[in-house]
């Protein structure tokens, strides 16, 4: 069994036809890892000892007859702000370089009872800002179908992982497209959840009423196979939620998906879309009408305000969670040092020096820890929510916000002909060069006006490749957006799980 062609189904079938064990499997992978990943850059830490010990764990189990999880044994690749216990998690940012996580997160706590193997930690932007990758402190990821472009932000490692077959799925998180635009640039699949679907305990909280954890995997049924495992009401985070999920996740009925309408908004597609990508629209949308589902043009008016309402709720939050890394805690500089300097002050000066002396530490250890877009939006969050400008910016911004989700509202709204599934480009381009917008913020901003306005209204969203792409062809992935009603994951994965099975 060839790596590029495992998918978890797959997987699972071959340990149960005893063609391979999980040990041999997951040292193919880590040979893979060291041959490819210094051109691509994908992981930031190995766990090479840890994953041979829960391979063999699965493979004890299967030599003892038990019944063993579909998720077992399966290799996957870790965003880096997800915490597993004992692991490092950096989120690609240098003021948490020294950090050990104590804890796992929900979502790992769940894989880990499933009896899944975690590779590693895969590369991102520094703690998930950015559409490129190019912000991580540490390295560059190069996209695997042309290395001298980006695989996407901010979970372009978990991508480019699975694209070039250094791990079977991954985790990613997204907090304005950073799971679906990657998978998109490197022609994998990504899930953003609903709001709420998936804990978010154990995330590196960035921008935390938009972020989600998600799969990102090379099929739909993958993507539903990972979902199922992860999702579900966690005491540990207020914002999970319970729910029973409307349809199947894992068979979807093909007669009911065939009745599912989907909408065309027509602000998705005036966005100065590249040549490449709306092809890939008219390519989706036939293959999709080949299996009977039915289109209908709909409109979002307030489309085109919700890339600056984004960026200014998601600062605002992004200022207030990175308050807590201060250069001390997390392990940035030996705290040992700091005590002795702290205490020799204490013994020798007065209060105020005392406090300056803190203030020193704290303005030097985030000066240097956290790199440029990290401080652009801390100042640009402390702004907007500071005394005289709350009015003005933020509290203006989450009336946008409720506008961008009552048009979704209105267009799912069943009593009267709304859809039940939209359709939309991920990004209006294709993997673009390295630097090419490095210098430009906006234009690195405008690379997710397209996947933004649905964390704004907490739905949940999945790109899937047009087609099938060989990794060495000319071609540069696109995919496609559908955007689900809330909690209705089993419509978008259901539409994504027969879409896969045509034949190219
Ligand atoms: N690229 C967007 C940003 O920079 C989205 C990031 C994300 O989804 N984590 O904020």
């Amino acid at each position: 069994m060839h790596l590029h062609d495992l998918t978890i189904k797959k997987f699972h079938e071959g340990l149960l036809n005893k063609e391979f064990s999980v040990l041999e499997i997951v040292q193919s992978f880590f040979k893979c890892i060291k041959d490819k990943d210094e051109e691509i850059g994908a992981y930031l830490t190995l766990n090479e000892e840890e994953a041979i010990k829960a391979a063999e764990k699965v493979d004890l189990a299967i030599a003892k007859n038990e019944e063993i999880d579909i998720l077992a044994g399966v290799p996957l690749a870790i965003k880096d702000n997800i915490l597993i216990e004992n692991l490092p998690a950096t989120a690609a940012s240098k003021i948490l370089k020294n950090y050990i996580a104590s804890y796992d997160a929900t979502v790992i706590k769940k894989l880990k009872k499933a009896g899944s193997v975690f590779l590693g930690k895969t590369n991102l932007d520094e703690f998930a800002m950015g559409s490129s990758n190019e912000n991580s402190a540490f390295k560059i990821v190069h996209n695997p179908y042309d290395l001298k472009r980006v695989p996407g932000g901010s979970s372009g490692g978990s991508a480019a992982a699975v694209a070039s077959h250094m791990a079977i799925a991954a985790l990613g998180s997204d907090t304005g497209g950073s799971i679906r635009q990657p998978a998109h640039f490197c022609g994998v699949v990504g899930l953003k959840p609903t709001y709420g679907a998936v804990s978010r305990f154990g995330l590196m909280a960035m921008a935390s009423s938009l972020d989600q954890i998600g799969p990102i995997t090379k099929t739909a049924e993958d993507a539903a196979l990972l979902f199922n495992q992860i999702k579900g009401i966690d005491p540990f985070d207020a914002t999970s939620a319970k729910f029973d999920y409307a349809g199947d996740l894992l068979n979807p009925d093909l007669a009911k998906i065939k009745k599912l309408k989907i909408g065309l908004p027509k602000e998705y597609f005036e966005k100065g879309l590249d040549k490449n990508v709306s092809q890939g629209m008219e390519e989706a949308i036939k293959r999709l009408k080949t299996l009977g589902l039915k289109f209908k043009n709909i409109s979002l008016p307030h489309t085109s305000y919700a890339l600056s309402c984004y960026y200014i709720i998601m600062p605002a939050e992004v200022s207030t969670n990175l308050a807590r890394f201060e250069g001390i805690r997390y392990s940035r500089i030996n705290a040992d040092r700091i005590r002795t300097n702290a205490d020799n002050i204490s013994v020798n000066q007065r209060s105020y020096q005392r406090k300056s002396a803190l203030s020193e530490i704290y303005f030097r250890q985030r000066g240097q820890g956290f790199g440029q877009e990290a401080k652009r939006r801390i100042i640009l969050g402390t702004f907007v929510l500071s005394a005289g400008y709350y009015d003005a910016y933020y509290s203006q911004a989450q009336k946008v916000r409720r506008l961008v989700k009552e048009d979704f509202d209105r267009a799912f709204d069943s009593s009267a002909g709304g859809v039940d599934v939209i359709l939309t480009p991920v990004a209006p381009t294709s993997a673009f060069k390295i630097n090419e917008k490095t210098s430009d913020p906006l234009a690195m901003y405008l690379s997710d006006i397209l996947t933004i306005p649905v964390n704004l209204a907490g739905l949940p969203a999945i790109s899937l490749p047009v087609k099938k792409y060989c990794l060495g062809g000319k071609e540069l992935p696109v995919g496609f957006q559908l955007i689900g009603k809330h909690f209705q994951e089993a419509d978008i994965l259901g539409i994504g799980q027969y879409y896969e099975r045509i034949e190219d």
